[in-house]
């Protein structure tokens, strides 16, 4: 897996000095049946219709942010973004590519040839609201080429036909071209194409990485290999580009929305200088008001399980830790925004974190707990990717709960806050009941999940989730002290 390189040499250390240390037993702690009620209560108010689903920018987040200042004030922490605020502020875009004569325009110049492209057209360009390009060399790959080489486009417009973007898609970002010219060889396949490059999605306005694409009609696919003539039979060079000696110019003007919204940050501070920072994290953001087909009655998306549980599972956890605190580590936790449009809040946290990434020795994620009874063992997603396993382990041992492998990690890790994280190099897992039960977890994915059903009632199991905050609590104190967690750190 990419970039995970950084990890595996501490591995090995971390575990030698985790081994060592003895696990205090935990401290008496409410009973799991006073737990459930007070989750009950923190997730009935997050998911209160009042909430509107708890869009990032809305009224919801609003009201969401000073829940969070409010209920982490009063455990004892203090504000933990820059310049004392509860909150790390940023910005989404979100541009619809342009497909109107005064929005998209290019043409491709063979010496005294040039074609101009005519509609229908479609550009788009992720990075910004507006793109020139002039004089970009227009290249084609050859076909059998496995795996393009990273880096190999750069400054290039790569022409690439339609049915090529599957086995192409996740090789373009390493191989960087300026941009993508998709070439369609009927209307159908324009039409389909250009549905998939419709969906726009949400990012953050800070990334500025991203390139352009421009789609071109069959007619226009036609001119331009016409003009390319010969070149495009040239033998590929090394990283099996062929240089058509044609120049692509192009002007991409789109349409953009925006939001502003935030990440919630507080801290309960260590008393050890320099010992590093235990991370709790869960995601405060969901759906808003559009669940469910147009004129279905109810289309609020309350997110009583996805996920007003995993941030009440948090509070309570760091408010039974909390009692027996303050650490040697920071304890540092954060309320993630924008997770449902792609982890996106994690993304802005790991670009400007509130701490240096490399002193996180444990990061903790808690997404959709609200589903598994008591009784539950425990799956850590992120098994065998971070030096920690060996202490949840240990620290579930202790609450009479075993650690059990799952066969869903290959298909959620990337799907959760944590794998952004991880992927830094920051170890990090989400630990806890929800996966366990593989029977429980997709009946919950089948039926309320993203709908306006995952709502306070009935449905909303709690025994696991009271467990896993106990958990969550153990892991804080555990991977917060030196004695128990030397690994890691300074
Ligand atoms: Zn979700």
């Amino acid at each position: 897996m990419q970039r995970l390189t950084r990890l595996t040499g501490t591995i090995g250390a971390a575990l030698l000095l985790s081994a060592c240390a003895t696990t205090p037993s935990p401290p008496p702690s409410p009973s799991l049946d006073t737990i459930e009620a007070e989750l009950a209560m923190d997730i009935a108010t997050l998911a209160d219709d009042d909430f509107g689903g708890r869009f990032p920018g809305s009224e919801g987040e609003a009201k969401t942010q000073a829940w969070l200042a409010q209920r982490f004030g009063q455990i004892g922490l203090e504000p933990g973004a820059a310049d004392g605020d509860w909150t790390q502020d940023f910005a989404l875009v979100r541009r619809s590519p342009a497909t109107e004569p005064g929005r998209v325009a290019a043409s491709a110049t063979r010496g005294e040839r040039r074609v101009a492209f005519s509609q229908p057209m479609l550009g788009a360009f992720s990075a910004q609201d507006e793109a020139n390009f002039s004089d970009v060399p227009l290249v084609g790959v050859d076909p059998d080429l496995e795996e393009l080489v990273p880096g190999s486009l750069v400054n290039r417009a790569l022409v690439l036909p339609a049915s090529a973007i599957a086995k192409r898609a996740n090789q373009l970002e390493a191989a960087e071209p300026t941009v993508l010219v998709i070439t369609t060889e009927d209307q159908k396949t324009y039409d389909q194409s250009s549905r998939f490059f419709s969906r726009s999605r949400w990012r953050l306005e800070n990334d500025r990485e991203g390139m352009a694409l421009i789609m071109i009609s069959p007619e226009d696919s036609a001119a331009l290999m016409e003009t390319i003539g010969r070149n495009a039979d040239r033998a590929p060079d090394g990283h099996g580009v062929v240089a058509y000696d044609t120049m692509l110019d192009a002007r991409i003007s789109q349409q953009s929305e925006r939001i502003e919204t935030a990440n919630f940050i507080a801290r309960l501070p260590g008393t050890v200088d320099g010992a590093g920072a235990v991370l709790v994290l869960a995601h405060w953001d969901h759906l808003g008001d559009e669940c469910g087909p147009p004129d279905a009655a109810d289309r609020l998306c309350n997110g009583a399980v996805d996920n007003a549980s995993g941030i009440a599972v948090m509070a309570q956890a760091v408010e039974l830790a909390a009692a027996d605190g303050p650490f040697d580590r920071d304890v540092i936790v954060l309320g993630t925004s924008a997770e449902e449009m792609g982890l996106l809040g994690a993304e802005a946290f790991v670009a400007d974190p509130a701490v240096p990434l490399p002193t996180i020795v444990a990061g903790l994620n808690i997404d959709t707990v609200a589903i598994a009874p008591r009784g539950e063992p425990v799956v850590i997603l992120g098994a065998g990717e971070t030096p920690l396993d060996y202490g949840i382990t240990e620290v579930a041992r202790t609450l009479g709960r075993e650690v059990v492998p799952s066969d869903l990690q290959a298909a959620f890790l990337r799907r959760q806050d944590g794998w952004v994280f991880l992927r830094e190099g920051v170890p990090t897992v989400m630990a806890g009941g929800t996966l366990a039960d593989e029977e429980v977890f997709q009946a919950f994915l089948q039926g309320p999940y993203h709908g306006a059903d995952d709502e306070v009632g009935e449905g909303l199991e709690l025994g696991g989730a009271a467990e896993d905050a106990v958990l969550h609590a153990a892991l804080i104190r555990y991977f917060a002290s030196l004695r128990t967690y030397p690994g890691g750190g300074n």
